[in-house]
């Protein structure tokens, strides 16, 4: 069974259907790319998976639970982690202690008082290796360049236990080379994680998607490869059309 289900999710704002209908699965490990015009439904779509915006209508089940009624705050406890464009580190603090307060926000804080430090410090080790930031960990959070930060808080979003992590434009801002890392850093987070992530820039979403959703008018669009999509004729007209 697909790790997330969305089944016929609506949400309104006034008059004004923001997402209208959407369906879709995810399976655990896939990278799976939102795409569409501004204005589509994108980050609401993200906003109605992590909690932050409640549905008017429709399903969403996280690991066979129904959560579409459920706090953000419980969300995130199961496992569902977004990252806002503006990040939310802690500038003072250094790397490392800004992964030591991602980890005490793990779900109960007996967690925290019962793991043993050294086999915390050994996670965070890993942590940092995989978004690669090991040569960093004194420094302070507020002098790292633009990339490095967004790589920390998706660190950070690792340490709290996150399996399903939203995105919404993460290579926003960032230069080539910063990209390409991220692309790098994606794929090596798909190993364990499962990634929903709004992107714009199509040669990153051509190296890191598995599988891609174009959103129009709140609703999909189109669905598949890279190949696919970029044949799809709606979807052409699409974008030629706002
Ligand atoms: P995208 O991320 O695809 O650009 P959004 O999901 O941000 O699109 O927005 C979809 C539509 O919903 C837009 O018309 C936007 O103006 C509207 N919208 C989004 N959030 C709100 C809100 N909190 N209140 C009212 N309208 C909103
Ligand atoms: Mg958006």
């Amino acid at each position: 069974m697909a790790q997330l289900q969305v089944r016929d999710l609506h949400v309104t704002f006034g008059g004004l259907r923001a997402v209208d209908g959407m369906d879709f699965d995810v399976e655990q490990g896939e990278i799976l790319c939102l795409l569409g015009p501004n204005g589509a439904g994108k980050s609401t779509t993200l906003d109605l998976i992590c909690g932050k915006t409640q549905p008017t209508g429709g399903s969403i089940r996280f690991q066979d639970t129904e959560i579409s009624q459920m706090l953000e705050f419980r969300r995130a406890r199961l496992g569902i982690g977004r990252k806002f464009q503006v990040p939310s580190v802690y500038k003072e603090l250094s790397v490392a202690e800004n992964l030591s307060v991602a980890q005490s926000m793990k779900p109960g804080i007996w967690h925290a008082l019962t793991t043993p430090a050294v086999r915390r410090s050994k996670k965070m080790r890993e942590i940092l290796d995989l978004v690669g930031l090991a040569d960093k960990m004194s420094e302070p959070a507020g002098y790292l360049s633009h990339g490095e930060t967004q790589w920390l808080e998706i660190a950070m979003l690792i340490a709290q236990n996150s399996r399903l992590i939203l995105m919404d434009e993460p290579t926003a801002g960032m230069t080539i080379q910063e990209t390409d890392r991220t692309a790098k850093i994606f794929r090596s987070l798909s190993a364990n994680h499962t990634l929903i992530v709004v992107e714009h820039d199509m040669s990153f979403v051509r190296t890191v998607a598995d599988r891609i959703i174009v959103m129009d008018q709140g609703a999909k669009l189109a669905e598949g490869s890279i190949e696919e999509i970029e044949a799809n004729e709606a979807v052409k007209t699409a974008y030629l059309g706002h």
